[in-house]
């Protein structure tokens, strides 16, 4: 079966968690619900996961529709969910492993915080963003904690001949992680950012170095921060959109975002919702979407 007709929604328990790091913790999911789970085998492979409600014990879940989308069956009211990353999936052992950063108000957060054996969450099936050219020599891979997970996989998959630098910011020291990586890896550790103060995720991408020779750079961290990103990437260094990837993974102060991107005119908000349905080249669909955001101060 090939991966797009792959569409499934799966009840998971988890097995165990365990601290990474201060900042960091893991969560394995295994049980029945995960027969006929398909990793894309990407490394920044992502997956929407399906909380129950406070007190509850099992999740209300969606079901699939068509070949990548899902719902909720009329009546049936959404359950809380979050976007993570297949840190590892080991297909022989039926194991799903997620790393959740440890934040203060986050409901996946806490969820992950008070996960323990038994507990049950619903996963739906994982696909990823990462799609270099072919044929490239070297790679820039930059994330905060929220990207770590999939930068760390990306880093482990990395093709040996593609020279892959990898800079990840974390909030100190203490939450660094020991990782073996293939020889061709250079990583280092950045400090700051993560909700903790400004980062530098931005700032680290325009001081990189960008080799000759055919190359991929792939950013994630909070989006104002990737929205910078992305603006140098596509617009002063004038890269073609085959050769990055650039996604906002988490909105720093989300519930002022949401309050001003809701007391918008109701004129713009209908063109932020309706523009994706236009005729148009996605990049300059962002290009809009961004500016327009960033010209309300969002
Ligand atoms: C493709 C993709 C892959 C992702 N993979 C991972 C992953 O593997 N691991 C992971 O931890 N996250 C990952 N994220 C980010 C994660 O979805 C968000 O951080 C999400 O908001 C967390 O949900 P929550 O319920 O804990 O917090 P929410 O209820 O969404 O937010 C509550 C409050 O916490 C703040 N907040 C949210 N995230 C953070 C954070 N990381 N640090 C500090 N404050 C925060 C918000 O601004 C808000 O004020 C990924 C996102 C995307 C788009």
């Amino acid at each position: 079966m090939s991966r797009s007709e792959v569409n499934l929604i799966h009840r998971v328990e988890v097995v165990e968690t365990q601290r990474l790091t201060d900042g960091m913790l893991r969560v394995v999911f295994g049980g029945a619900g995960l027969d006929g789970f398909v990793s894309s085998g990407t490394g920044d492979e992502y997956l929407r996961l399906f909380l129950p409600e406070r007190g509850h014990d099992e999740p209300r879940l969606p079901v699939p529709v068509g070949d990548a989308s899902w719902e909720f069956p009329t009546g049936v009211e959404p359950c809380e969910m979050r976007t993570y990353t297949v840190r590892a999936w080991n297909g022989s052992a039926g194991r799903l492993t997620i790393d959740f950063v440890v934040h203060e108000g986050g409901i996946a957060a806490a969820w992950a915080l008070g996960a323990r054996p038994g507990h049950v969450a619903g996963v739906n099936t994982p696909r990823g963003l990462y799609a270099p050219p072919s044929g490239i020599a070297w790679q820039l891979l930059v994330a905060d904690a929220t990207g770590l997970p999939a930068a760390l996989r990306l880093a482990e998959q990395a093709p040996a001949g593609v020279r892959t630098r990898v800079v990840l910011e974390v909030a100190g020291p203490w939450d660094e992680q020991r990782i073996e990586l293939p020889p061709h890896v250079e990583l280092t550790w950045v400090h700051g950012g993560n909700g903790n103060g400004p980062t530098r995720i931005e700032e680290i991408v325009r001081a990189s170095e960008f080799p000759a020779g055919p190359g991929y750079v792939w950013v994630a961290g909070e989006t104002r921060a990737t929205r910078g990103v992305r603006r140098f990437l596509r617009h002063e260094l004038r890269l073609p959109p085959t050769a990055y990837k650039v996604v906002g993974y988490w909105t720093e102060n989300a519930e002022l975002w949401a309050e001003r991107y809701d007391a918008l005119p109701d004129a713009v908000r209908a063109r932020l919702r309706d523009m994706w349905s236009e005729d148009r080249d996605a990049e300059e669909l962002e290009d809009e979407y961004e500016e327009t955001l960033a010209a309300h101060g969002l």
